[in-house]
This record gives C-alpha cells, sequence and structure tokens, in this order.
C-alpha cells in the first residue's frame, strides 16, 4: 500500500477523473467534475522517519514530504530542493515556523505561522505556489518567445488575507499575471495597503464597489466564460489548490519534532494540534499529516461563530443554515436563544467568516473512502464508491443547503477529529487573560513579544487557544501536549487586539506593528476600481486589457 515511489497520481473527489499528474492538478486548481483534487494514495512514511527526519531543516523537512506527492519524473529532486529554498528564504525566522510555549503548566504552545512577508499563515503555501506556477510555465516556454509564450492569469477574490499572500506569492513572476478583486473600503486598512502598494507590473487589484460576494460572483462568472476561458488561461489560487495543502503539511512535522526534542517532553506523551479554521485547509494539512504516520493523537478543529464544522461534529448534519429554532433544540445549550438567519456572520476573526467550508469535501472522501468498502474491493471500486458518495453529498449541499451522513461516518470523523465553536466574547477574554498572565516558560521569539508583558494574539490565533484551554480539560498534562496554530501577526486585526488591551499595562499598539507595516499606508498604490454597474463584463474588459498591456510591455522589453 505504502507508495513513496517513483509515480504519485491525483484524482478528483467526485470521481470523474483520475490519473492526473502534479502538473496537472496544480495548474487546473479544481476538478472539471467540480470536484478537488486528492492523491490516488497518502504516502506512509518511510521506516526510519522518527529518525531520519528529526534534527531536519524546515526547507529539508518539506524536501522530504513533498518527495513523497511529487514524482521525481515531474520535478527532479535539485529542481524541487531550489523551489522550497526560494520560497523560505523570504521568511523572517531561519526556522520558518518556531513554536513558542504560552502556559507550561498546561503544556500549551503556540506554532506561529506568521513570519512570512504578509504576516499571515498563507505565505507558507503561497510562496511556493508561486514559485511552482513559475517553474511550470518556464518550463513549458523554454525557447518560445512573444505570443507562442504560455501565459497564466490568476483570478481571486479576497476579504483580506488570502488576496496580499497571493499578491506577494506571484509578484514579478514570469509569464503570470494576477487579479486579486476586493470590496472597496471594505477591507482593513493595512491589507489593503499591503496589496496596493505592491508595484510589480504583473500585479493587478480591482477595487469593487461591491460587497465579498460580488467580487466572488465576478471571479465565478469569468471561470464560467468560454470567451475569456478560449483567450486566456485562467488560474485560481484560493485554499483548494492541492499545492496549498501540500505545502502545510510541513509544519505539522516540524512543530512536532521541535517539541520533542525540548527537554520538557516526556517521552511517550501525547501530541494534539488545535487549528483556528474557516475552509479547513489548515487543519486538513494536519489530517494528511495524521494519516501518513504522524503520531497526532486529535486534531481539534476551532470555529468562529461561523460553525458548520462544529455543529457537523455534533450532529453529523452538514448544513448551511439549520431551521430556526432547532439548533437550540438540537443541543447547542451555550447557544441560548441565538438562532442562525443564514448568511454569513461578521467576526472579530474575518479570515473564518465562512458559509460552507471547501476543503471539507477531501475529507468526506476518506471517510466515505474507508466507510462504506474494505480493503477487500478493488482499489478501483474503493475510489469509485467513495466519489459516488460524495458526489450526492455535494449535490444535496446544493439543491437543499445541507445533508446529514451516516452514523459510521460521523464516528470515524470522531476519531480523528474534535470541535469547538468560540464566540467573539471568549475571543477577546482570551487575547486579554493571555497578555496579562505572562508564563514564565515563555521564550518570546516572536515581533510580537516586544512590550516586556504578555503575549498578544491575534483574534484568529486566540480562538484557537480558547479551544486549546478547552481541550486540555478533556487531555490534560503532562501527558498530553497541545500545539495550537497561531495563524495572523496581531498588527493585521488592529481592531480585536485594540478592544481586549486597551488600558492594559504597558500596552500600545505601536509597539506590535512590525517595521514593515510603518508608512506602508502612506505609500503610493495602484489599483482599478470596477463598477458594479459594469458587471462581471465589465471586469473583463480590464483584465484583457491589463494583461494585453503588460504582455505588451514584456515583449518590448525582450526586444
Ligand atoms: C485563512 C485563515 C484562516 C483559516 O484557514 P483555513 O485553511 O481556511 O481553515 C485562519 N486564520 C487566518 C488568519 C487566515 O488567514
Amino acid at each position: 500500500m505504502a507508495s513513496h515511489t517513483a509515480s504519485q497520481r491525483y484524482l478528483s473527489t467526485r470521481g470523474g477523473s483520475y490519473d492526473l499528474s502534479f502538473e496537472e492538478v496544480v495548474l487546473k486548481g479544481l476538478a472539471s467534475d467540480g470536484g478537488l483534487f486528492i492523491p490516488e494514495e497518502i504516502p506512509s512514511l518511510p521506516k526510519d522517519w522518527a529518525s531520519k527526519w528529526k534534527d531536519l531543516s524546515f526547507e529539508d523537512l518539506a524536501f522530504e514530504i513533498f518527495s513523497l506527492y511529487i514524482s521525481p519524473s515531474e520535478i527532479p529532486s535539485a529542481d524541487l530542493k531550489d523551489l522550497i529554498k526560494h520560497s523560505y528564504s523570504t521568511f523572517r525566522t531561519p526556522d520558518v515556523t518556531p513554536i513558542v510555549t504560552l502556559d507550561k503548566e498546561k503544556n500549551i504552545h503556540l506554532l506561529e505561522l506568521f513570519h512570512g512577508p504578509t504576516f499571515a499563515f498563507k505565505d507558507v503555501a503561497l510562496q511556493f505556489l508561486g514559485n511552482l506556477f513559475e517553474y511550470f510555465l518556464v518550463r513549458r516556454n523554454k525557447g518560445k518567445t512573444g505570443r507562442d509564450r504560455e501565459h497564466l492569469t490568476v483570478i481571486g477574490a479576497t476579504s483580506g488575507d488570502t488576496g496580499s499572500a497571493a499578491i506577494y506569492g506571484l509578484r514579478g513572476k514570469k509569464d503570470v499575471s494576477v487579479f486579486i478583486m476586493h470590496p472597496q473600503g471594505k477591507i482593513s486598512p493595512i491589507q489593503e495597503a499591503q496589496m496596493t502598494t505592491v508595484m510589480d507590473a504583473n500585479v493587478h487589484n480591482l477595487a469593487v464597489d461591491g460587497s465579498f460576494d460580488d467580487c466572488q460572483d465576478f471571479v465565478k462568472a469569468l471561470f464560467a466564460d468560454p470567451v475569456i476561458n478560449k483567450t486566456h488561461r485562467l488560474a485560481a489560487v484560493n485554499s483548494i489548490n492541492w499545492a496549498r495543502i501540500l505545502a502545510q503539511i510541513t509544519y505539522y512535522f516540524a512543530s512536532y519534532f521541535t517539541l520533542i526534542r525540548s527537554p520538557s517532553f516526556i517521552s511517550g506523551a501525547t501530541v494534539r494540534f488545535v487549528v483556528p479554521t474557516g475552509n479547513f485547509g489548515d487543519i486538513l494539512a494536519g489530517y494528511f499529516a495524521k494519516r501518513m504516520g504522524l503520531p497526532a493523537e486529535k486534531l481539534v478543529i476551532a470555529t468562529n461563530a461561523n460553525d458548520i464544522l462544529h455543529r457537523f461534529w455534533r450532529t453529523g448534519k452538514y448544513e448551511k443554515k439549520p431551521v430556526h429554532g432547532a439548533a437550540a433544540a438540537g443541543g447547542f445549550p451555550e447557544d441560548g436563544a441565538q438562532a442562525h438567519e443564514g448568511g454569513v456572520k461578521e467576526t472579530l476573526s474575518p479570515a473564518m467568516d465562512i458559509l460552507v467550508s471547501s476543503n471539507f469535501e477531501r475529507l468526506l472522501w476518506f471517510l466515505a473512502y474507508d466507510v462504506y468498502s474494505t480493503p477487500t474491493d478493488s482499489l478501483s471500486t474503493r475510489r469509485a464508491t467513495a466519489g459516488e458518495h460524495v458526489r450526492a453529498w455535494l449535490a444535496a449541499l446544493k439543491s437543499d443547503g445541507g445533508f446529514t451522513v451516516d452514523e459510521v461516518v460521523l464516528a470515524a470523523a470522531t476519531e480523528d477529529f474534535e470541535s469547538e465553536r468560540i464566540s467573539d466574547e471568549e475571543t477577546l477574554s482570551t487575547i486579554t487573560h493571555i497578555y496579562s498572565s505572562p508564563s514564565p516558560a515563555m521564550t518570546q521569539t516572536s515581533a510580537t513579544g516586544t512590550t516586556g508583558e504578555g503575549y498578544i494574539l491575534d483574534p484568529h490565533s486566540a480562538i484557537g487557544i480558547t479551544a486549546a484551554l478547552r481541550s486540555v480539560l478533556r487531555a490534560p498534562p503532562p501527558t498530553t501536549h497541545h500545539i495550537s496554530l497561531a495563524t495572523a501577526h496581531p498588527a493585521k486585526f488592529s481592531k480585536a487586539v485594540e478592544m481586549a488591551l486597551q488600558g492594559q499595562p504597558g500596552f500600545s499598539f505601536d509597539t506590535v506593528l512590525p517595521e514593515e507595516f510603518r508608512g506602508l499606508e502612506d505609500k503610493a498604490r495602484r489599483v482599478t476600481v470596477a463598477r458594479m454597474a459594469d458587471g462581471w463584463e465589465g471586469v473583463r474588459r480590464i483584465v484583457v486589457a491589463e494583461v494585453e498591456a503588460e504582455r505588451a510591455a514584456a515583449e518590448k522589453a525582450a526586444t
């Protein structure tokens, strides 16, 4: 079964395509049957992984892991090493994703994922994805000039973190243009400044005078438009791109090794990961790590009030909006009379404000694979059966707004995962609590601890820590350690941090602000306004014209 052999191929979760290469799935993003790509087999770890990998650098670990998913016939080892090295050289710490012990008594550690160019965890994946796009295109374009060169037009919508991380991942890349739409005036000033002050010719910011949903509708309309698809090769960088999941697997291993090397780790203790979750991409990487053989006892999903995942783990029902009143009757005592009115709720952790979690579909496939077939069935039967179940579930989600899985499926999901839902009030009180009670064991490796006071959590990371504090009650020290993922730097979400820490002794927001953010809002910007009144065709006109101008300028420069 174990296949860390020469050829790793990919299939669609809805059963429509098999036997695709890594390059095909990275460039396509979404399968033509609407499904997501997964590896045909999750590779198991080499026998001697624990001893062989334990002292590797982040980059070397990434190389070992990526090599299990990318055939050397597709990307030769030396090239893959270069890509990895290049991708993580932009991080501000040599260990890329350091860990900090936040509570020594409770064995709670924070995995800081925000040391990349845009100060959010998405950099870990998007720095790599940008280099990967360029690598594939340059290879396809070898010996070609002018209009013969294949050109990739990346289109995305953002309410904040994804857009800036995508722009920093793709800026200056050959043969790639990137268009990111954001709702004008509706994203945080720091995020807007981060995106629009990037002056590379291949970066195009579009400010839409509408909502984030309007931006997403424009993206969907463009991907469905036969006209632009005939003339432009469109690509997506949202969290469903397989390369993003792959890149995120590394830090689960890296943090595990850092932890077990530390003197406080008693041999034989178990490890739980806690992940602030929105689209289920970050935690899905943890699931892959666990299935590969990383000894993680549980993965704890931490959601905000947009709790579709939390409700699934409670009930087996995956539903956009529960019927009015049913939530209170269905066993959410902590919810009180609060009813779900449908639609996304705005919270203090906006990067987790989702209605459905797109990557959850990938987990569904593995659950169906495990539950509805036996190892004696042929591989092709097992895969086809899993694909049929996923297709039916997703069809019900679309037509009825939700579906319920069999008890056996929920039982399987509960073996690997637990879930917690955290309110805005709890988020703020955790930020305050952690700041005002610094742990003596805390080693301040991070840019956040410059005040000499406690640790300053961003609201997303605070959701993880709140969930970790609850999980500790079920899985206490000294036999369990919790690694909670810190997904953003507090300076990116100043509103929540100020709300929580205003008036705390020693606190001033200025001390949190990284050097890179100072003066950012005064820098020159480049952004095109797209009017709702012009519809998606108006966006298409802008995209076509700006790609044309960019390519013409590049050709002129080359001659
Ligand atoms: C994107 C994001 C998340 C959610 O990650 P998913 O992979 O969508 O679950 C959490 N926190 C921050 C800061 C993010 O940018």
